[in-house]
């Protein structure tokens, strides 16, 4: 079997901002946090300063429990170029998370097992070379 963790390395590393910057912070603390408004009560994934859904700016991040249904799917077959994963192929998973956010990640299994719209997936934290990453298992249901 190959190691999944190792062939995450090779992705390239984030570019953070101050929108950002409180999220890997608690990524980085090995804590999954979801921005949250205050004024609609939604909650949503990437972070950015405002609420997508009602414009609000009173924003919070709140902890994530990782688990969520998988929404969709892709496996890459091919790389598309020098500054993506090579290690083909792989499978990108949509995430609906249990708060209510959608978050995109490298599912860390192999591509080759079905999948069904659904399933039970949780979010792991990994370090590799350094880098934090965020993706998805399946979860044992
Ligand atoms: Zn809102």
């Amino acid at each position: 079997m190959r190691d999944v963790n190792q062939e995450a390395t090779d992705a390239p590393a984030p570019i953070t901002d101050r929108d950002s910057d409180p999220w890997w912070e608690a990524l980085y603390a090995g804590q999954l946090k979801l921005p949250h408004c205050l004024d609609c009560g939604a909650t949503w994934f990437p972070p950015t300063p405002g609420c997508p859904e009602c414009g609000g700016i009173h924003v919070e991040l709140i902890a994530s429990t990782g688990r969520g249904h998988l929404y969709s799917w892709v496996v890459i077959n091919r790389a598309l170029g020098q500054n993506v994963p090579r290690d083909t192929p792989y499978t990108i998973v949509a995430v609906d998370t249990e708060e209510g956010a959608r978050m995109i990640g490298r599912l860390f299994a192999p591509s080759d097992q079905p999948m069904r719209a659904g399933e039970p997936l949780s979010a792991v934290i990994r370090s590799v070379r350094g880098q934090t990453v965020v993706g998805f298992e399946r979860a044992i249901s």
